[in-house]
């Protein structure tokens, strides 16, 4: 029997009906497996500490470029970036079919950011398309969300963030953290979604400024350490606990960096017309350079062209520039599509060249002349992006052959994709705060991330992308076809 004073709300539940089955997302943007493991193991997160004992801790492969919104594709689509519509934080638009005259760019970084819904393939759904009782805060994709179950997704909210944001407030995330944790686990509480997709920006935001293993970043994990106990203690009170799953996930790592490298200006100094943000209705024609994270960056080359071209029919002019981008210390890989199923991939000296092919579901990865720019100790036939994944697994450059081809094949990808080599980022102008910390490129401090689960698996996750299909797996939901991702409930 309830009290009275419940009556009106729907949390008033009748005992004998089975409790709906639940699923909580908490995303730690920004944590490293590595940070996150210590923190555990140091006692100051207990709430994750008690989910790692009981379900467990994995650690999974994000995807390419490793930065926040294209990296959410997989939680919330099941699809890797490329195929989702988002390559880059940054891109292009060379069909001049998405965006306006007069510069075709896309940044989500600022007032573009409202158009990441629209951008993404309307081919599939998201999580919230296909879970109609959903809640989300400060997810960067929305898609499917009445705008009263998106928290943190309005004016007042961005101008709080922007304000933040250029001061270089590091207590300031820490407050909208706590603010937003507070809010996000009483909704749980009185409206008991079917989904709940919570977002907390506090680790990367401490990362970028002052490092990962700097004491604020702890304490940015432990108010996600608060929601989840939260989450619980309330589920646990009434009696949802039973059939709750609670997962907690991180989109991409993070390394230092020291050096800053000015690609945009780089390649206007070599007398090129470059377009590049914040002055993209002033730039080109020669090339645009969109950059992520800001150690991924997106080259398209030759802005004329509404079709893409591909490096075959470029080399000839391109070459040159080519060499001398390599020849930078700033460069570690550089990624030449030739079709949307063949690339070349480049590395300085004598890690030289290779290709990667993809025929269906099979991924081959054939040296050049001895070369091995990602490290796999030679050719690789992989007949599926499983055994393409588990290939990589111990190389420097995790799931490389997947992700690197989801991107080629992107329609919205430029015609060279650059990683940057550890220590360095691909932008140096027009950052509003010094940072001593990135991520974007696809080496492992940047791909590998952690995945905290409140039950076992039945089987070991591998990507983010097994986060979507788990969702509707643990829900009783269909799973669609053609996802980038497995379930692992
Ligand atoms: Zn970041």
């Amino acid at each position: 029997m309830c009290a009275p004073w419940t009556m009106q709300f729907t949390f008033c539940r009748d005992p004998t009906r089975p409790v709906p089955v639940s699923v909580v997302v908490l995303v730690a943007d920004g944590a490293r497996p590595d940070t996150l493991g210590a923190a555990l193991d140091n006692g100051t997160l207990p709430a994750l500490a008690r989910l790692r004992a009981e379900g467990g801790l994995h650690t999974v492969t994000s995807v390419f470029p490793s930065v926040t919104g294209p990296a959410y594709t997989p939680f919330l689509l099941g699809l890797f970036p490329g195929t989702a519509g988002l390559p880059g934080i940054r891109w292009w638009d060379r069909a001049r079919a998405d965006t306006r005259w007069p510069d075709f760019a896309r940044s989500y970084v600022g007032i573009q950011a409202r158009h990441a819904d629209s951008d993404l393939t309307p081919d599939r759904g998201t999580l919230f398309e296909h879970v109609p009782h959903s809640l989300g805060s400060l997810t960067p994709i929305g898609r499917g969300l009445a705008p009263r179950n998106r928290l943190g997704f309005n004016w007042t909210f961005a101008l709080r963030a922007a304000w933040t944001h250029f001061r270089g407030d590091v207590r300031g995330w820490l407050i909208i953290d706590r603010a937003t944790s507070a809010k996000v686990a009483r909704r749980i509480r009185e409206e008991r979604p079917d989904f709940a997709f919570c977002v907390h920006p506090g680790i990367d935001k401490t990362s970028h400024e002052v490092g990962h293993t700097h004491q604020a970043v702890q304490q940015a994990m432990r108010i996600v350490d608060d929601t989840a106990a939260r989450i619980r203690a309330d589920a646990e009170r009434d009696g949802r606990w039973g059939s709750m799953h609670l997962w907690v996930v991180s989109d991409h790592g993070h390394s230092p960096v020291a050096r800053h490298e000015d690609l945009s200006g780089l390649l206007a100094s070599w007398g090129l017309g470059v377009c590049s943000h914040p002055w993209t209705p002033f730039g080109g024609p020669d090339c645009a350079v969109m950059v992520s994270g800001n150690a991924m960056s997106h080259v398209y080359l030759e802005l004329q062209h509404t079709t893409r071209p591909y490096w075959p029919e470029l080399a000839a002019r391109w070459e040159p520039t080519a060499e001398r981008l390599l020849a930078r210390a700033s460069v570690d890989l550089m990624v030449l599509p030739y079709s949307a199923d063949v690339c070349e991939v480049r590395a300085r000296g004598p890690r030289g060249r290779a290709f990667i092919r993809r025929t269906g579901a099979r991924y081959t990865y054939e040296p050049i002349d001895g070369g091995d720019p990602l490290g796999l100790a030679g050719r690789v036939d992989a007949a599926s992006p499983d055994a393409a994944h588990d290939a990589c697994a111990a190389s420097d450059y995790p799931d490389a052959l997947v992700q690197l081809m989801q991107l080629v094949a992107s329609p919205r990808s430029g015609e060279m994709l650059l990683s940057a080599a550890r220590g360095w980022d691909l932008r140096a102008r027009y950052e509003p705060i010094p940072h001593v910390s990135a991520h974007g490129a696809l080496h492992r401090e940047h791909m590998q991330v952690p995945l905290l689960l409140s039950r076992p698996a039945a089987r070991t996750p591998r990507r983010t992308a097994d986060v979507m299909p788990s969702v509707l797996a643990a829900l009783g939901l269909p799973i669609p076809p053609g996802l980038d991702g497995a379930s692992f409930v």
